[in-house]
């Protein structure tokens, strides 16, 4: 009776520290993320996993949605970062210029793939 009780505490602790492992290994593998800077500056970070609107001060507004970033809307003249397609993969980005905001995906899951594709 004791012994079976270690055994499951033992079984326990291993399926936890499997799982956290995997845990951990999903956020620093392959989970993609959203950077935006104004002017320079971090504005924030965002998942790219989660579908979402994000309002860039009053000038811009952020579209997260099926693994995608674009620029929903934006209150530049030239809507050049409005027409620009969604952004999926790791180093791309959208920059507004005259509004000095710079949107780009970081940890991209299909960079690797591409690394080696090349
Ligand atoms: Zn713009």
């Amino acid at each position: 009776m004791k012994r079976n009780d270690w055994f499951l505490a033992a079984g326990i602790l291993a399926a936890a520290a499997i799982l956290l492992c995997f845990q951990m290994f999903r956020k620093t593998g392959d989970q993609a993320v959203v950077s935006i800077t104004v002017d320079g500056d971090l504005y924030g970070t965002y998942s790219l996993d989660e579908d979402r609107i994000v309002e860039i001060n009053d000038t811009n507004r952020l579209e997260i949605r099926g693994g995608y970033a674009r620029m929903e809307w934006a209150d530049c003249p030239d809507q050049v970062c409005v027409n620009h397609q969604g952004i999926s993969r790791d180093g791309e980005s959208i920059i507004c210029l005259p509004n000095q905001v710079v949107v780009s995906i970081e940890n991209g899951e299909s960079s690797g793939v591409d690394g080696i594709a090349r």
